[in-house]
């Protein structure tokens, strides 16, 4: 694991850094997560907010209403359309990344599958790893 670590969009107008190990790494298999990976789960990378620099570029962001109640902002590239962050109302001090925008993932280790109830019949799921029918907890 390479602290920091860093990553940014497919154009490359954004770029960020992030100067804290993940807490979690985990893949989500909602529905608002299957139009922003395209169908598979979004592999999201958990981190504290605070570590998170935006060194280059600016996101646009789109806001969902989860089935809690709770939002959640989807940042992406306005110009090649990458998802980057995302922000959960619910928790404001957590920063979410997606793992496809790293530099380098090679080195995350999922650690639990979520939202497997909305998952896809196709979705290829882990058996091994903790899985939660929505969100944890
Ligand atoms: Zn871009
Ligand atoms: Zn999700």
């Amino acid at each position: 694991m390479a602290v920091p670590f860093a990553g940014g969009c497919m154009c490359g107008a954004v770029r960020y850094e992030v100067n804290a190990e993940p807490l979690a790494f985990m893949l989500c298999h909602c529905r608002e997560c299957q139009y922003v990976s395209g169908g598979e789960p979004a592999a999201v990378v958990i981190v504290p907010k605070a570590a998170i620099t935006l060194k280059q570029g600016t996101l646009k962001g789109f806001t969902s209403t989860a089935e809690s109640g709770n939002t959640v902002t989807r940042k992406f590239c306005p110009e090649c359309g990458t998802p980057v962050f995302s922000e959960p109302s619910a928790n404001p001090d957590l920063g979410i990344i997606k793992a496809g925008s790293m530099d380098d993932a090679s080195w995350l280790k999922p650690g639990a599958i979520l939202w497997r109830s909305s998952a896809q019949p196709w979705a290829h799921i882990d058996s091994a790893l903790p899985t939660f029918e929505k969100n944890p907890g």
